[in-house]
């Protein structure tokens, strides 16, 4: 499979390629030069598969000859080794729970599968890559799990000091090993801009090879596809077709969704389901694309003002609006709305969602009160855990912590502190290069 740029102004590369570069010279994005078809036969044997299998042949296509089949079965096992519930929320609404990973958030999918390519095509080389990010909060603990103890491979993860959440924070900070996280005295806006400077340091980039490990790159954005799959097979309602309902920011999630619809998995509708940061909605309604500034909400992993993989949406319809607004509906939701929500159900269905997932349930419910013979799923895309701070005032409950986080949030804290300027993550990077 080659990849071409979205900005059609770089030359095509593999799947390898792709995952190495992460963006395409042109500063596009990368997109598969065809999308691959799964036969009906496929479909409807599907729940007799293994949800490692099922990842294999969705995933192969894509990947070519750039990884043997061995090793990509072995990939793809390891990616997928948690599972990903269908549970029951309401007589038409079901959740399907994508927090069971070692983050606790969907993230995992993607990050464990590029961490493990990336490890794969490293040990062909003999240069180190360093994996280099800047994170807000779920990505960077995604992204420092999924390439833990990875060969070949080192990690430095920027996070603005005090502005992620305990539990976030412990994620990155408590693996050590090859990751290492930088504790910025400053804002994510800091971290960003010192990553976005180092990607563009040649005189950096000869002592040390790096790469972005962020939700455009195809490696990340592809397996996402997996759990769609996996939802429809514990789909049981067989006369209808799941209507899927994707908690968006940057719309990598629910635009593998709608790959993995186009590639032929069975789905009757989709739902972009956002908060107050709702460019999608609001040209879904208009056709008009206005990007805004970012506004902080409660669900503040989709806090994007101009979210980069819709214009892999849009590639999806070949730009066709009429296309795209018949299957693609899009929803705004407050945080007054979103409290309520998560109050609401966890009273009414005795089910407790985290403020995405509550923004995902409160979209679906609106979509079908207008289509109520459909049945839909939505993504909970979280554990509420990992934003106890909001559910639990508004529950008045306190928010079980699983095991395996609690043993976590035990462990010392390692970080190093920098300044929020380029100089002193060049410094660090130079240092403990080779
Ligand atoms: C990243 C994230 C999202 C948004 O996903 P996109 O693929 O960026 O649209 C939604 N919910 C949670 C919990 C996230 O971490």
């Amino acid at each position: 499979m080659q990849y071409y740029s979205l900005n059609q102004q770089s030359p095509r590369v593999t799947f390898k390629e792709a995952t190495i570069r992460g963006q395409a010279p042109d500063k596009g994005l990368y997109f598969p030069e065809r999308l691959p078809r799964l036969d009906k036969k496929w479909i409807d044997s599907i729940r007799d598969r293994s949800t490692a299998s099922i990842a294999f042949d969705v995933i192969q296509p894509y990947v070519g000859n750039d990884i043997p089949e061995d090793d990509l079965r072995r990939i793809v096992a390891e990616t997928v080794d948690f599972p990903s519930p269908l549970v029951p929320v309401s007589e038409n609404i079901f959740a399907l729970e994508l927090f069971h990973g070692p983050t606790l958030a969907f993230k995992d999918t993607g990050a464990r599968f590029m961490s493990r390519c990336l490890g794969y095509f490293a040990r062909e080389r003999s240069e180190k890559i360093t994996v280099l990010a800047a994170t807000s909060g779920d990505t960077g603990g995604a992204v420092a799990n999924g390439f833990y103890g990875v060969e070949g491979v080192d990690v430095v993860i920027l996070y603005p000091s005090g502005k992620v959440s305990a539990v976030q924070e412990k994620q990155l900070t408590t693996l050590g090993k090859n990751v290492q996280a930088l504790e910025v005295n400053g804002t994510f806006d800091d971290c960003q801009q010192m990553v976005k400077q180092a990607f563009t340091d040649d005189s950096l980039q000869t002592k040390r090879m790096l790469t972005s490990a962020n939700s455009i790159n195809v490696a990340r954005w592809l397996p996402q596809q997996f759990y769609y799959f996996f939802a429809f097979r514990q789909w049981s309602e067989n006369e209808h077709p799941p209507v899927f309902c994707v908690p968006s920011g940057n719309f990598g999630n629910i635009c593998a969704g709608i790959l993995s619809h186009i590639s032929g998995l069975p789905a009757a509708h989709f739902i972009a389901a956002c908060n107050i940061n709702d460019v999608v909605p609001r040209y879904l309604q208009s056709g008009n694309y206005e990007v805004r500034k970012a506004k902080t909400t409660l669900s503040n992993a989709m806090d994007v003002g101009n979210p980069s993989n819709f214009v892999r949406v849009l590639q999806l319809f070949n730009n066709n609006f009429a296309d795209l607004t018949s299957l693609l509906s899009g929803y705004t939701i407050t945080d007054e709305e979103t409290k309520a929500t998560i109050r609401r159900v966890n009273r009414e269905n005795g089910y407790l969602t985290d403020p995405h997932g509550a923004v995902g349930f409160l979209s679906l419910e609106r979509y079908l009160k207008e289509h109520p013979h459909q049945k839909g799923i939505f993504l909970e895309t979280a554990h509420p855990v990992k934003f106890y701070d909001v559910v639990e005032p508004v529950t008045g409950e306190k928010v079980p912590i699983p095991p395996a986080i609690e043993a976590m949030l035990q462990l010392p804290k390692q970080s190093i502190q920098i300044e929020p300027v380029y100089p002193a993550l060049k410094e660090y990077l130079e240092q403990t290069a080779g």
